[in-house]
């Protein structure tokens, strides 16, 4: 086993590094506080490749896999620029299509994608379901022509009106009327500006630059061209994302815990009181050491879900574990970051505070840990369901 990166594994790991000389934290914060897209930040990472890290290089990407996708998040979220329309968007929706796209379908999005001439977003929540998708009850339903009307509301959809395109899961069966509850969910690409669809913003106490948005759908015209995969077989592709989502968000909250402790380090090494620096007492050396300890474990893990990933190997048990101990992680590392800056961490100039409540989120998002560890107990332990 070689735990070490390779060149070009290294290059997309310290990519972050080198854009954060033209877009850094502030840069991001700024964006953040004043809900701006980062247009010119995400332009810059389209144009240097790193979009389509896992896209075909036949249809504009890299080619790389899922391993190279975890560093080079990670390495933006250890510059302090995390950025979830990367996540949601990008990853959750351009891999989806170059696995199960038609051939059309691929030449649309996906070079376009890359490019960062189009941007997705992925719409799963629905406000009466919540955490039970298989309740999805936002539905397409044949109009008799070989097309379909879609009807329904999705919630908390991260950036969806500044998105192109949205994969939106939708079932064309009840959940009433299924054999199995994963059977009858379709996945829909549609155009963000069809007609029939509306959108809501949703005001959360985090400060990131992307909104999130309440969908309605009313009677939107779906055809085949809007299918992505078959019809009633959508839950395998929602399936393969959620690994992939896990993972990445595991890396986005390492790189952010490793951010908030090195703020943290340096102040600690610089700021004097009762004639010392305050790092030389262990009241404050101890949690930092045992959340740097937490944050590479946590890193460790996640690379082994991706890595297991590429080599289509089972990863649930990794990923879960990664998303869990990453979240978990990140959120004792913020904490005991913001401890060391005493009354400073909460001000805007030092900035620490404000990126608690997006590490505390990946505990609640995309999905809770609660359900996490529901996963590892019944799947990997063999406990009874719980649910
Ligand atoms: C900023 C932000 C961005 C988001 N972006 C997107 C997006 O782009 N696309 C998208 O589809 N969704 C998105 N979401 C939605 C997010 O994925 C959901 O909020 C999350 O999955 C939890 O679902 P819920 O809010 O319906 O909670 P609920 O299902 O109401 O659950 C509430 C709480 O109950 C507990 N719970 C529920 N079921 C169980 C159980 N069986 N066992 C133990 N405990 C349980 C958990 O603690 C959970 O936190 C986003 C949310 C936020 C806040």
């Amino acid at each position: 086993m070689d735990f070490n990166l390779n060149e070009e594994q290294q290059m997309i790991y310290e990519y972050g590094q080198n854009l954060a000389k033209d877009f850094d934290r502030a840069y991001w914060v700024n964006c953040a506080e004043t809900r701006t897209f980062p247009t010119e930040m995400y332009k810059k990472v389209a144009d240097d490749g790193f979009i389509g890290i896992m896209v075909p290089e036949e249809y504009g990407g890299a080619g790389l896999g899922m391993f190279e996708m975890a560093l080079f998040q990670e390495g933006l979220s250890n510059m302090g620029i995390p950025l979830l329309s990367l996540v949601v968007g990008a990853t959750m929706s351009l891999s989806p299509i170059g696995d199960h796209g038609t051939e059309e379908q691929k030449q649309k999005y996906l070079p376009a994608g890359c490019a960062g001439d189009i941007r997705f977003c992925f719409a799963i929540t629905e406000p009466d379901a919540g955490t039970n998708t298989m309740r999805a009850t936002t539905m397409i339903k044949e109009d008799g022509n070989g097309r379909y009307k879609l009807n329904g509301r999705k919630t908390f959809i991260t950036d969806a009106e500044g998105s192109d395109y949205m994969l939106v899961v939708t079932r064309n069966v009840s959940h009433t009327e299924v054999a199995k509850k994963t059977d009858g969910f379709t996945i829909v690409i549609l155009d963000s500006k069809a007609p029939g669809i509306e959108m809501q913003p949703i005001d959360v106490s985090i400060s990131i630059p992307e909104m999130q948005y309440q969908l309605f759908f009313d009677d939107v015209d779906i055809g085949p061209e809007n299918i992505l995969g078959e019809v009633g077989k959508g839950f395998e592709i929602l399936f393969e994302s959620l690994n992939p989502e896990r993972i990445i968000l595991a890396a986005v909250a390492t790189g952010m815990g490793r951010y908030a402790m090195e703020r943290a380090v340096e102040y600690a090494n610089d700021r004097v009181v009762f004639d010392r620096p305050i790092g030389a007492y262990q009241a404050l050396q101890h949690p930092l050491a045992k959340g740097k300890t937490e944050i590479e474990l946590a890193s460790l893990m996640t690379r082994k879900a991706a890595w297991l990933f590429d080599r289509k190997q089972a990863c649930g048990a990794e990923s879960n574990m990664a998303k869990l101990a990453a979240s978990t992680a990140a959120t004792n590392a913020v904490d005991a970051s913001l401890q060391c800056f005493g009354g400073n961490g909460f001000t805007k100039e030092y900035g620490i505070f404000d990126i608690y409540p997006f590490v505390r989120l990946l505990k609640t998002a995309p999905l809770n840990n609660e359900m996490v560890l529901n996963y590892i107990s019944e799947h990997v332990m063999g406990l009874p369901r719980s649910y």
